[in-house]
This record gives structure tokens, C-alpha cells and sequence, in this order.
């Protein structure tokens, strides 16, 4: 293996970032903090700190806090600091003895760190899985089944007149949704903000009931509470009274909607986990029916476009898990859960999805690209997951429930190396180096595993 090949840190640094003056303030910078990803936010810097995030948003503001001071060594093995060439050999010896390894995570990643990614998985003949097994898997698998009318955030913000979100909190996952896409925002056809709107808030009975539009408050018009796996029934009905089919038994909340619905000038749904991770139990395993709720609703909007315009977008979290999917679609076909250990991808949720290939104990080394869903798989998976071989690949200041073999810090793309990244609506958006730091990025560090696995 030519060690000499690998690129040093130093060059890596120069290679990414620029140099910033002190005590200045960036503007129009992207946050990858959720999906939103606001590209107006104004970062004032006084040395390494950040002293003012514009406009306000906690959930921002820590995303970035949390990864601005970092002092983790580059590279360690065994939780012990090693040099970076030492742990780019060691990784890449675990790499050569693995059967069928697997590639997971991506999603707070970034488009050249996630092609890398893809790269090193389709040579060594691995799985690969991103997040969005552990969360909006089952909507990516309803709307394969039966199409998705969909839309930007900005013909959102220009023209939605009906703004309904179902099973998602905005105000706490997506804080500035509101004001600047979905509620408040004016735009061409909505020139009076919330006033050029109705609103619908449809989730859990119980909580949905103290749900604000966002942190600074606002109600909906109309609440919707759901009792648990309610909303399968309740997309039926609406469905049943769009066709015109008399119902007795449906609610007037649900009525009521049903006019909101057919009466405005253009809707759109957002909907989160709350109705793509349903879960129905199947004695004491979650059977998850999230994929049949969201393929339901999907269809539901398709038929109303035959009375007004109507969309419906995921409520995507934090980081790039959308950037993830289009990766891995631009590289394999497919958006998750891909197998390429036959020599071409093959897709199948549940059998090549990383929780699953854990809990069977079909993998036999894990490279994680993003550990920050792992606390979400299963006791089983996270059992095995500790007794196989690790590489982590992480940001600084990444919590972590185990001590992997080898671990790379990387650079956060958005805050010291530049990126893309995609918005929740699938726009993609560049991110820019704001400071300087002697990490390399995913990409450096996945293409030096790559080269080595080559050159062994
Ligand atoms: S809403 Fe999301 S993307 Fe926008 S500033 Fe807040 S955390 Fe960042």
C-alpha cells in the first residue's frame, strides 16, 4: 500500500478551507441544523467562538455551537490517538478481512463525503444504508408504490393558501418552517402572510393539542387530534367524502377539512414521523405500517388535484438525509438499503436496511459515517454491532455509546469544509467553509480508505 499517496491533514486543510479573519460575520450561510436549510443565516465569529446567530433559532444555534470548539485528535484506535496514516492502515487491513461489510449513515454528511462513501462500498462489495431506514424509509417506499405531487419550499411560500401538517411539530423540529416556507412567510399569491392562509394541525391526541406553528407561538385554525394508528381511517374518510360517498360516522373536525381541502386554491401536506412511523404490534414486535398511512395520504393528494392543486413533502430532519437519498440514487439506482455484494445494487427495505443486517447478524464490519442514529436501532442490533469490528467516522464533539476500532474526526461540512447539501424539497444548496481546522473531510478520509483497500 503507497502510505504516500494518502493526502496529509495539512493538505487536506489547505485543500477545503479558507482563512478567516477574526471577529467577523459571515452572512447568507447555510444551516444543515434541519431540513429547512436556511441559507440566511448570519454567523458573527470572535476568534474560534460564535457570538451571534441571526436570525434566532435555538435548534441552529446549537448545531453549530455544538461543533465549533473541537479538540478530539484526528484519528484514534481503540479510543487511544494515533497518527492518521497508522489509522488509515489499520482500517484499512479490518476492510480486507471483512465477508460483507456494511456502510451506514450519510445523512449528516454531505455530497461529495456520501459519493465517497458509495465509492468504497461498491469496491468491497458491501451493503449500504443511510438514515432514512431509521425514519422516513417507509415514505420513500409508499411513494415508489404510488407517486408523489409534489413541490418546492418556494412555490410553497408563493402560493399555498392551505397549509396542513400532519403527525410533525414544526415549531420543535423545524423552527423557522414557518416563518420563512410555510405560515407566516409572504409571498406572490399569499401577500398577507398568515392571513392569506388556513391552517391545519393533525398529530396525536394528547399533544397535538399544544402544538404551536412555531417557537414564537401561533395556533392553527383547525386542530386534528388522532388516536393512535387513527390516521390511516381518517385518510380513508376524507378520500370516501371526495368521491361524494355518504358517511354517517365521520367527525365535523374531519368535515370541516374535507371543505378546507376542496375549497382552497392550492394545499399542501407536510407530514413527519408521526404518520410515517406508525407502528401497529404484532405480539411484542413493532410492525411498522408507516409506508401504507403515507401511500394513503400521497393518494388522497393526487385525487384532489382533480378539484384544486394540491402537494404533499416529507418533513425531512437534520443534516443531508435528503442529499443522502439522491446520492445514493445517482450511484446505485436506488435511494437506501442497497446491496452490492453480487457486483450490482440490489434494494430491499428490511433485508439490506442496517438494523436488520445487525439484529440477523449478517454483517461482519460496520464502517458508520454519522453514528447519530445508532442510540435508534434495536437492543440486538446494537449488541452485534459492539462485538464486530468498527470504523466511526464522525464530527467533532459526536457523542458515542461505544469504543470503535478505528475513528476518524472529520470536518463539518457547512461550518469547515464547503459541501452540498439538499434542502428538505430536494433543492440542492452549497455549503461553505467558515473556518479553518486541521480535520479532513469524509470524503478524504473515505477515499484513503478506498486507495488503500485498493493498493493492499
Ligand atoms: S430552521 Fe433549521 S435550517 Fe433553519 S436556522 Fe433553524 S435549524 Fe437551521
Amino acid at each position: 500500500m503507497n502510505l504516500f499517496a494518502v493526502p496529509t491533514i495539512c493538505e487536506s486543510a489547505r485543500r477545503n478551507f479558507t482563512e478567516p479573519a477574526l471577529n467577523t460575520t459571515e452572512t447568507h450561510v447555510a444551516c444543515p441544523g434541519c431540513g429547512c436549510l436556511c441559507d440566511d443565516v448570519s454567523l458573527t465569529f470572535d476568534d474560534q467562538h460564535i457570538v451571534a446567530f441571526e436570525p434566532r433559532c435555538a435548534l441552529g444555534e446549537s448545531w453549530f455551537r455544538n461543533h465549533v470548539v473541537a479538540t478530539q485528535p484526528v484519528a484514534e484506535l481503540n479510543g487511544i490517538a494515533t497518527a492518521y496514516e497508522a489509522a488509515i492502515q489499520q482500517a484499512t487491513k479490518l476492510l480486507r478481512r471483512a465477508d460483507y461489510p456494511l456502510v451506514y449513515g450519510l445523512s449528516r454528511s454531505s455530497s461529495p463525503g456520501q459519493r465517497a462513501a458509495v465509492a468504497l462500498a461498491d469496491r468491497m462489495g458491501a451493503a449500504i444504508d443511510t438514515t432514512a431506514s431509521m425514519c422516513h424509509g417507509p415514505s420513500i417506499m409508499a411513494l415508489q408504490e404510488v407517486g408523489e405531487v409534489t413541490c418546492t419550499l418556494g412555490e410553497v411560500r408563493n402560493r399555498a393558501d392551505l397549509v396542513i401538517f400532519w403527525g410533525c411539530h414544526p415549531a420543535a423540529s423545524h423552527p423557522r418552517h414557518a416563518d420563512r416556507y410555510s405560515v407566516f412567510a409572504k409571498g406572490r399569491f399569499t401577500p398577507e402572510g398568515r392571513d392569506s392562509r388556513k391552517v391545519v394541525m393533525i398529530g396525536e391526541a394528547g399533544k397535538v393539542e399544544d402544538w404551536q406553528l412555531s417557537p414564537h407561538g401561533g395556533a392553527a385554525d383547525l386542530v386534528i387530534p388522532v388516536s393512535p394508528d387513527g390516521d390511516f381511517e381518517i385518510i380513508s374518510q376524507l378520500r370516501a367524502l371526495l368521491r361524494g360517498t355518504p358517511l354517517t360516522d365521520v367527525s365535523e373536525p374531519v368535515r370541516h377539512l374535507m371543505e378546507l381541502m376542496k375549497n382552497c386554491r392550492y394545499g399542501v401536506v407536510f407530514f413527519g414521523l408521526g404518520l410515517a412511523g406508525s407502528r401497529m404490534w404484532d405480539d411484542e414486535r413493532p410492525l411498522n405500517t408507516g409506508h401504507i398511512h403515507v401511500a394513503a395520504l400521497l393518494q388522497l393528494v393526487a385525487e384532489l388535484n382533480a378539484v384544486t392543486r394540491f402537494t404533499a413533502r416529507r418533513m425531512r430532519l437534520q443534516g443531508d438525509v435528503s442529499g443522502a437519498d439522491n446520492v445514493l440514487l445517482w450511484q446505485t439506482g436506488y435511494p437506501f438499503a442497497v446491496d452490492i455484494s453480487r457486483g450490482y445494487p440490489r434494494y430491499n427495505p428490511g433485508e439490506f436496511s442496517a438494523n436488520e443486517l445487525l439484529e440477523r447478524r449478517e454483517t461482519d464490519l460496520c464502517v458508520i459515517v454519522g453514528a447519530e442514529t445508532i442510540p435508534y436501532f434495536s437492543k440486538a442490533a446494537r449488541d452485534y454491532l459492539k462485538s464486530i469490528p468498527t470504523i466511526v467516522i464522525d464530527y467533532p464533539n459526536a457523542p458515542l455509546e461505544f469504543i470503535p476500532n478505528v475513528r476518524f474526526t472529520t470536518a463539518v461540512y457547512g461550518l469547515h469544509a464547503a459541501g452540498t447539501a439538499y434542502r428538505m424539497d430536494n433543492v440542492p444548496l452549497p455549503l461553505r467553509a467558515l473556518q479553518t481546522s486541521n480535520y479532513p473531510t469524509d470524503e478524504d478520509v473515505l477515499t484513503d480508505l478506498l486507495t488503500g483497500f485498493r493498493n493492499d
